[in-house]
């Protein structure tokens, strides 16, 4: 285990300038034709370490890869894999290295995406490197899935994720890891909805009788609303966006809100989700219409995820080091993967900061943990989901 260690500290050096080399070809979600540049550039690195390489071209958003690498075991041969998740679009425009340019500065990486996540693939593909170079490889298939449209929601991958994860025996996702280095066993699920409340206009000085304001009956929902949030279970809404009316002097015919909710259990989704349907009129001549709903589920803390913790914890501990758990209000496609049933460790790539700032930073004494700790869970052998094959069981 300390030979890990230490061929991954030989590594950071390749980490360092391939890091540089994603990070200065820009990659802003829904950018097809950047997208399309940095995946052939993936495909490259996939393909060179042994790779059976599927493109899936997803028109709009670019392309989303899945790189199967045979397990080094010929008789696991037809298991289920270990999925390896990444992604490789960005929430910077394009042009922004011309003013937050790659830079090694202060023991950081600094540089649009550096953080979240284009380390998250390097470090993996270095991992496997050293996991081959140590002679152990790895006792199952392996799948990498890189998708190119995780900060606008897997619009393009989601049900490429859903299908791989039904089928794996575990999922590592390499997003960043919590400030400080602890990994993500639990996310919240993430939900949008639309309140729209249709009034009856008039004069607002001549017969406000006559209407029926959509924006007062608005203010009043909002306040119910907010009560539907239960902060001590982490379920909380965010009222982010309202709009309505048109003139000072007259009744509004229309006004909308646009809530954001956050959850730590789908139970908790499905609560918030009847409350919002079963809302009612305080005035009776106003028409309300509730649309939207949970979009992505929580990533739950199971038996399963702890003790792929556990495992995790006691690789990092031969590397003297304390791996800590942790969890966050961001969602990611770790929370996709987690609501088909796949045990899925998150938040597994390098400390660093600022994601989706100007400040965003890899901290590159980070580089050899992190390497060598995806090196021990790539090399370890993860019990089935599905259990042995007879043919296997021996
Ligand atoms: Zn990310």
């Amino acid at each position: 285990m300390k030979d890990l260690l230490a061929d991954a500290s030989a590594k950071v050096d390749e980490a360092t300038s391939l890091l540089r080399e994603l990070v200065e070809m820009e990659s802003p979600s829904r950018d097809e034709l950047l997208l399309d540049r940095i995946v052939d550039r993936a495909v490259q690195e996939l393909e060179r370490r042994g790779a059976t390489v599927e493109r899936s071209p997803a028109p709009g958003y670019g392309s989303n890869l899945l790189a199967r690498f045979p397990s080094h075991n010929p008789s696991t041969q037809d298991q289920d894999p270990l999925l390896i998740m990444a992604h490789l679009d960005t929430v910077h425009d394009a042009g922004t290295l011309s003013h937050f340019p790659f830079e090694l500065r202060d023991g950081f990486a600094f540089g649009p995406g550096a953080y979240d996540m284009k380390v998250g693939l390097v470090i993996a593909l270095m991992a496997l490197d050293v996991v081959r170079d140590t002679g152990g490889g790895w006792p199952h298939p392996l799948t990498f899935l890189v998708t190119c449209d995780e900060e606008i929601g897997a619009p393009s991958s989601r049900a490429i994720i859903e299908r791989e994860a039904r089928g794996a025996r575990g999922c590592l996702v390499l997003e960043p890891c919590v400030p400080g280095g602890a990994v993500k066993t639990r996310r919240k699920g993430t939900g949008t909805f639309v309140l729209e409340v249709i009034g009856l206009p008039a004069h607002a000085g001549i017969e406000p009788e006559a209407g029926a304001s959509a924006v007062h009956e608005l203010a009043r929902q909002m306040v119910r609303l907010l009560d539907f949030a239960a902060p001590e279970l982490g379920t909380t809404l965010n009222v982010g966006v309202i709009s309505g009316g048109t003139r000072t002097n007259v009744v509004a015919a229309s006004a909308t809100a646009k809530v954001d909710l956050r959850f730590f259990s789908d139970v908790e989704a499905r609560r918030v989700d009847a409350a919002m349907r079963a809302l009612t009129p305080f005035n009776p001549r106003c028409t309300l219409r509730v649309s939207g709903g949970a979009d992505r589920g929580a990533l739950e803390r199971t038996d399963a995820s702890a003790e792929m913790f556990a495992t995790a914890k006691s690789i990092a501990a031969r590397f003297g080091t304390t791996l800590m758990e942790g969890s966050t209000g961001g969602a990611s496609d770790g929370n996709i993967v987690s609501a088909v049933g796949c045990p899925t460790l998150d938040g597994l790539g390098a400390d660093g900061g600022g994601a989706h700032t100007l400040e965003e930073r890899v901290r590159l004494d980070d580089l050899p943990f992190r390497i060598a700790l995806i090196a021990g869970l790539i090399a370890e052998p993860w019990s089935s989901r599905r259990g042995p094959t007879p043919e296997n069981s021996g």
